[in-house]
């Protein structure tokens, strides 16, 4: 099958990029290896820069009838119950990736997209002169040009062997590592955890976040009555707690958190914990022999800002910005990857280097209380302070 476009993965990025490049009339198939809906460990906030982007991809209609609850006011509280209410500069959303990633996906379909689920990328061989041939797990795929929007856990992208142009995955059992050199990320040390509850203390239209030494949770209420639980955590205090279970690890922290531990009470369990792993943050790189990569494969932004999925969308949005300009002939092949790692620093850079910044904050109990106090006193600090870890 021979596609201008073949676009891997279906989280946020890749049907963003799918949709963007079809309404354009490029012929694009999307890959996923999972499939939809399905739940995925993520703080579930909408921050407000998304419905722009939603908008213009023409998928904001949908996400409206998926009920989300609208986010006015984010909140940071100590464990000891010091709080920071700070309106946000316009409204978020809140809606679980449940509904969100199928929604997205069910669009990008509807705009004839070829999708294909239950299909694993293993192989890709090719250059922007020759074209690439995508091997998945279902078949083989030819295309012109190839968008990677595979999420966190795409390092396999990084063994692009420029004397043969392929990539393998290393789940494939043949693949040989091409760079052993590859080192783990200094941050690569912290998991995540997330579940659905109901009967939660918090009002909907706040995003709450509880720091603690080594972690933090957010809360936020999603659509039909549900809140969303997600915490990332420091592989260290697990360890040293000796709770290696996410039940266990939930235990401790509600123990060690008192204002988490009163949100939380009379509050039942809709799911089973989700967990993720290795998580580090940080720019990966924006394209790989000729591949943009996009969302969490160029890099992953902490978390705490509820940033990652706008990233995401919008990172999608620019890659298929490139690739349509190269296929109606207004950019040349070689000048893609400088174009779209341009826009890519251009917009993303700064937001990444704020996040940096405010993690200690939340997670250092010597930090956060003082660091409340003074944003307290200082609302315009805090709202500035917000718009720098968006790009505003
Ligand atoms: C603890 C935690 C909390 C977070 N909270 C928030 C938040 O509140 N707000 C926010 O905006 N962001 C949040 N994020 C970040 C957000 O989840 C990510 O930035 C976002 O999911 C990135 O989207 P993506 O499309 O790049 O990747 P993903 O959503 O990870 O999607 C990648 C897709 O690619 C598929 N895939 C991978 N490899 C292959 C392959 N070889 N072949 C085919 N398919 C493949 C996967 O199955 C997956 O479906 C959070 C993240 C974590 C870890």
């Amino acid at each position: 099958m021979n596609f201008d476009v073949v676009v891997i993965g279906a989280g946020i990025a890749g049907p963003c990029a799918a949709l963007a490049l079809a309404r354009r009339g490029a012929k694009v198939a999307l890959i996923e290896a999972g499939q939809l809906p399905r739940h995925k460990v993520c703080g579930e906030f909408l921050s407000p820069e998304s419905q722009a982007v939603f908008t213009r991809l023409g998928v904001m209609e949908a996400i409206n009838a998926g009920n989300p609850i609208p986010v006015s006011t984010g909140r940071i509280l100590s464990r000891q119950g010091a709080t920071l209410d700070t309106p946000l500069p316009s409204a978020g959303l809140a809606l679980s990736r449940f509904r969100l990633d199928k929604i997205l996906w069910d669009a990008a379909c509807d705009a004839e997209v070829e999708c294909f689920s239950h299909t694993r990328v293993r192989h890709i061989a090719g250059t922007l002169a020759s074209g690439f041939t995508i091997t998945t797990t279902t078949g083989e795929l030819c295309a012109r040009h190839v968008i990677a929007a595979s999420g966190r856990h795409t390092p396999w992208l990084d063994n692009y062997d420029t004397t043969t142009s392929v990539i393998k995955d290393p789940a494939n059992p043949q693949f040989k590592t091409q760079n052993s050199k590859l080192k783990t990320p200094r941050s690569a040390q912290f998991f995540g955890l997330k579940a659905h509850f109901r009967g939660t203390g918090i009002e909907p239209g706040v995003v709450e976040l509880h720091g603690w030494r080594g972690g933090y949770c957010g809360l936020v209420q999603v659509e039909d009555g549900i809140t969303n639980a997600c915490l990332l955590g420091c592989y260290e205090i697990m360890k040293r707690q000796s709770q290696r279970t996410p039940e266990a690890f939930w235990q401790w922290l509600l123990q060690q958190s008192p204002a988490l531990s009163a949100r939380m009470q009379g509050a039942t369990q809709q799911m089973d914990w989700l967990a993720t792993g290795n998580i580090a943050f940080g720019q990966v790189r924006p394209t790989t022999g000729g591949i943009l990569r996009c969302g969490d494969a160029a890099g992953f932004i902490d978390p705490l800002t509820g940033d990652g999925m706008v990233m995401a969308a919008r990172s999608g949005e620019l890659a298929a910005a490139v690739v349509g300009a190269q296929l109606s002939g207004d950019v040349r092949p070689i000048d893609m990857a400088p174009l779209y790692a341009a826009a890519w620093q251009r917009e993303f850079s700064r937001r990444l280097h704020w996040a940096a910044l405010l993690r200690p904050l939340l997670m250092s109990p010597v930090l956060t209380t003082p660091a409340i106090a003074l944003l307290s006193r200082m609302p315009s600090l805090a709202q500035r302070t917000v718009a720098n870890t968006r790009g505003l």
